[in-house]
């Protein structure tokens, strides 16, 4: 009896479906974990890089507005030099009319527009003068003419420089974002660098685990394992009480290979794996187990005492 005791209890907590089905939990856990944390992260590089692109776009329309300004200012400004030259002109050719003029007041020309030696040159004369100050007038027409439009230019130029200036304005606080984007996306590459490492060699060792596992036990069955609260007993009158017959509610003799369970929580008859127990059938029940509570048979009262009360991994491995 105890020979056949010590060979099942030895055979049993050395059995490795047990251990491959708590790794395996434990494993694909991590694998779970460590996929969303890469997915998180891609996530935000791949949200961070769509930022950027706008950025970027966004700068190159800016620069583009910028230089089409440019070139418009720099035009202005010929055009403003040309057309203080012309004034300049304007003003020099009538300064010096009026001054020829003025000199002329009392000379030939004006007697001779007065007073002609004949009619004919008399007429010759007012022809000449009207067609004189025909000239005149338009350049007076024409001067100022040009004073309005070198104002109004000068105008656009103001309005040019306002808006060039609060583009650069826009394109400096753009580029900054830009920049502290791209010093984000940097340290995350790098996050996920060491993230992405770390995940591939978790990910190779379970592989590596498993196939080992495979090899060696072709016909691995995967159980589950249940997180449950665990005492012990014995068929004695301290453990049992008025039930201390020796044999257990479904009529089978109490001690070592029986377990008393809730029924709505494990199914009588259940055959349960206890990592460091062995194999049990879940053969009894008892006021006090409830819910994940499992009560461990024990032949002996003191083996019992000695169990205690522990949290612990029991696996179903069939009825
Ligand atoms: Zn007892």
């Amino acid at each position: 009896m105890f020979i056949v005791f010590i060979s099942t209890f030895m055979a049993i907590t050395i059995n490795p479906h047990i251990i491959f089905a708590a790794d395996l939990d434990r494993l694909k856990g991590e694998k779970v974990k460590l996929t969303n944390e890469q997915n998180a992260i891609l996530y935000y590089l791949n949200n961070t890089r769509e930022e950027i692109d706008r950025i970027k776009h966004d700068l190159l329309s800016l620069e583009s507005k910028i230089n089409i300004l440019e070139n418009q200012i720099k035009n202005l400004e010929l055009n403003i030099k040309k057309i203080e030259i012309e004034l300049k002109n304007t003003i020099k050719i009538l300064n010096e009319k009026a001054i020829e003029l003025y000199k002329r007041k009392n000379n030939s020309f004006f007697q001779a527009v007065i007073s002609p030696k004949d009619i004919i040159t008399f007429f010759k004369n007012m022809n000449l003068f009207g067609y004189m100050m025909k000239q005149d007038s338009e350049a007076i027409n024409n001067y100022i003419e040009t004073k309005e439009e070198l104002i109004e230019t000068k105008l656009t130029l103001e309005k040019n420089h306002e808006e060039l200036n609060s583009y650069r304005d826009q394109y400096n606080s753009t580029h900054n974002s830009l920049l502290i984007k791209e010093a984000e996306y940097e340290k995350r590459l790098e996050e996920i660098k060491i993230q992405v490492a770390k995940l591939e060699n978790n990910l190779k060792e379970i592989e590596e685990r498993i196939k080992k596992i495979q090899l060696q036990y072709p016909n691995l069955k995967i159980v589950d394992g249940y997180r449950v609260l665990a005492t012990g007993y014995c068929p004695c009158p301290i453990c049992c009480g008025k039930y201390s017959s020796g044999y257990t509610a479904i009529g089978l003799k109490a001690g070592y290979g029986v377990i008393a369970v809730d029924p709505k929580f494990i199914p009588l008859r259940t055959k349960i794996l206890i990592p460091g127990y062995g194999v049990a059938i879940a053969g009894d029940t008892g006021k006090k187990i409830r819910n994940n509570h499992i009560d461990i048979g024990f032949d002996d009262h003191s083996d019992a005492l000695r169990y205690g009360v522990r949290f612990i991994y029991i696996y179903e491995i069939g009825k």
